[in-house]
């Protein structure tokens, strides 16, 4: 195949590169390897000194996948799928980064990225139709394709707290983890944040720490992780099934191996639903959501009987009644926030090293170089651990300084949220793909995500078999997308309460920000995409400008 670089478009000087990724997560890494394989010349730029995006970021203790290492690795090699034996169900951290930075070797990837280069400013040129994009270190280069493969979690959110920048001591957000290990031996710990992040730390800061203080503001529906070692078996039974674990993966609705389950809480008498929630408590991950009574996410009163049954768990394991009252959520629904899984969490509230501060009975006042100040007095700290989330969706994109046709500025385009075809593209920015960002996902991301850079790759294997250069969403393309988001986030079972409408930063546009139209209408879009011939897109030769509807 002949990359596009190289021929002759009526500017000056051709682009460095057909198409210059940006983030070596999952997604990126994956567009790199994509394009290169389509026989375009391709580069990517990371800020972070390593590969891995989310992987690399959040090394936090305790760090792990939530989905099953085996449906959240790639599956476009089957020779990688079964030379690699992950050691759990659930991979920490360090076996995650060790994948990744595996799949870069293994495929040649490592002399085309370019790590601590942390893209500041990326600007699209008319005439010449081609992105310039420059880093933070100053270093630019030019691509004819953009590929922001930033991801939703990856600008870690800090709290406005009164004072947070006069606490003398250590301090670390979960997502801007160090690459050097943290000693939490001794220390008098406060963690700040009980999300999925938050309650993956605690357990392990509350083995090493002399005390770890947690500051809670909002408990959540915590259900076990059911997390273990893959046996010699099961390892055998993986790589024996790679096709069909591949066939489920790839066709399932929201990425995830779990089945649904075919009855209703009302289905079964007491007795048995009670037995069918026992179950579910010892169910691994995800299939709490997945494989759960039909029922269970939109009834209030089946919603209703499977908190209570956590609730009961809560009490049951916790031995301070009220610390366990406490971690029992009353301000919302199972599923109405993105659930977390835990692996001993409850149980560390019986420690005696380990103390809960409910800022809704006693909020934080003021940060001081001593430590934290709440209603009720001041505690003080060597290490302040901030699992405070993430500006989800647009964080990343909103802040690399993205600039499209006309001056236009990708602030400006979003000032009401984001607007996006498939989560892929948006009008007014040719040439630009934002894969597993906004509107992208809504399920286990590296599905989607992968679905996404396999249509970013065949739209520009189409562009370049016809003789284009340039691709813009229409208008109108853009709006039918955003409308059906926003048309099924009415009915999603996720709250405006959940950081996926955003409002966990304040002042951000209240919108949701996941695929309410999960895979399904991702691929239904897609296929219609190609049937009629890209109509959705305007295509286009920059030398001549002259563009095509079909
Ligand atoms: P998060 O779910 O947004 O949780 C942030 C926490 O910080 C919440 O408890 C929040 O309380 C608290 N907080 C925010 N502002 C605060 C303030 N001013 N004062 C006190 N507390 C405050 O963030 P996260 O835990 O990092 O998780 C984000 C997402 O990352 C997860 O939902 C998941 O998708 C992903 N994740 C995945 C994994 C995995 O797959 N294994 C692990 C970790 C994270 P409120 O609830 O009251 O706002």
């Amino acid at each position: 195949m002949t990359p596009l670089t190289g021929r002759a478009y009526g500017h000056p000087r051709p682009p460095d590169v057909d198409v210059l990724v940006v983030g070596a997560g999952i997604t990126g890494i994956y567009q790199l390897y994509r394009a290169l394989e389509a026989g375009f010349s391709a580069e990517l730029w990371e800020a972070g000194g390593g590969v891995g995006g989310t992987w690399y970021w959040n090394r936090y203790p305790g760090a792990r996948f939530d989905s099953e290492s085996y449906t959240y690795a790639y599956l476009f090699s089957k020779e990688l799928f079964e030379e690699w034996s992950w050691c759990e169900h659930f991979a920490e951290q360090p076996e995650i980064e060790r994948y990744l930075n595996h799949v870069v070797d293994r495929f040649d990837l490592d002399r085309h990225i370019h790590l601590g280069a942390r893209v500041t400013a990326a600007t699209y040129d008319e005439p010449s139709g081609t992105w310039t994009l420059t880093a933070g270190d100053g270093s630019t280069t030019s691509a004819r394709f953009l590929v922001a493969a930033t991801g939703v979690l990856s600008v870690p959110y800090f709290p406005d707290i009164p004072g947070r920048h006069d606490f003398g001591g250590e301090s670390y957000h979960t997502g801007l983890w160090p690459t050097t290990p943290v000693d939490f031996t001794g220390k008098r710990v406060a963690v700040i944040g009980t999300g999925s992040s938050g309650v993956q730390i605690i357990p392990l800061i509350a083995e090493e720490a002399a005390s770890l203080t947690v500051y809670q503001r909002t408990p959540n529906w915590c259900t076990p992780l059911n997390n273990g070692p893959i046996t010699a078996a099961e390892q055998a039974h993986l790589q024996a099934e790679f096709e069909a674990i591949k066939e489920i993966l790839d066709t399932s609705p929201a990425g995830f191996l779990h089945q649904p389950h075919d009855r209703a809480s009302t289905d079964d008498p007491p007795a048995e639903r009670r037995a069918f929630f026992e179950k579910m408590w010892r169910s691994p991950g995800f299939s709490k959501l997945i494989s759960h009574y039909t029922d269970v996410l939109f009834d209030d009163r089946a919603n209703a009987q499977w908190c209570e049954f956590i609730a009961d768990k809560v009490r049951g394991i916790v031995r301070d009644p009220a610390v366990a009252e406490k971690l029992i959520p009353k301000d919302h629904r199972f599923g109405e926030k993105r659930p977390p899984f835990v692996t001993g969490y409850y149980e560390t509230y019986n420690k005696p090293n380990v103390s809960l501060v409910d800022l809704q009975e006693t909020p934080i006042v003021d940060m001081t170089a001593a430590g934290i100040e709440t209603a009720d007095g001041v505690r003080e700290f060597d290490i302040v651990v901030w699992a405070t989330g993430f500006d989800f969706g647009t964080g990343a994109l909103l802040r690399m300084g993205i600039v499209g046709r006309g001056g236009l500025t990708l602030a400006e385009h979003w000032s009401e949220g984001p607007r996006t075809f498939l989560g892929i593209q948006t009008a007014g920015f040719p040439n630009l793909f934002f894969p597993g960002g906004p509107h992208a996902a809504a399920g286990n991301n590296p599905r989607y995500n992968g679905d996404q850079v396999d249509f970013v790759t065949d739209t520009l294997v189409h562009l370049r078999d016809r003789g284009y250069d340039s691709v813009e969403v229409e208008p109108t393309a853009e709006q039918r997308w955003t409308a059906m988001i926003d048309r099924g986030a009415a009915k999603s079972t996720f709250g405006e309460i959940s950081y996926y409408f955003g409002t966990n930063i304040p002042g951000k546009p209240k919108k949701y920000l996941l695929n309410s139209g999960g895979r399904p209408k991702l691929f239904a879009m897609i296929d219609e995409v190609v049937a009629n011939g890209y109509k959705a897109f305007r295509l286009a030769r920059s030398a001549d400008s002259s563009t095509s509807s079909a």
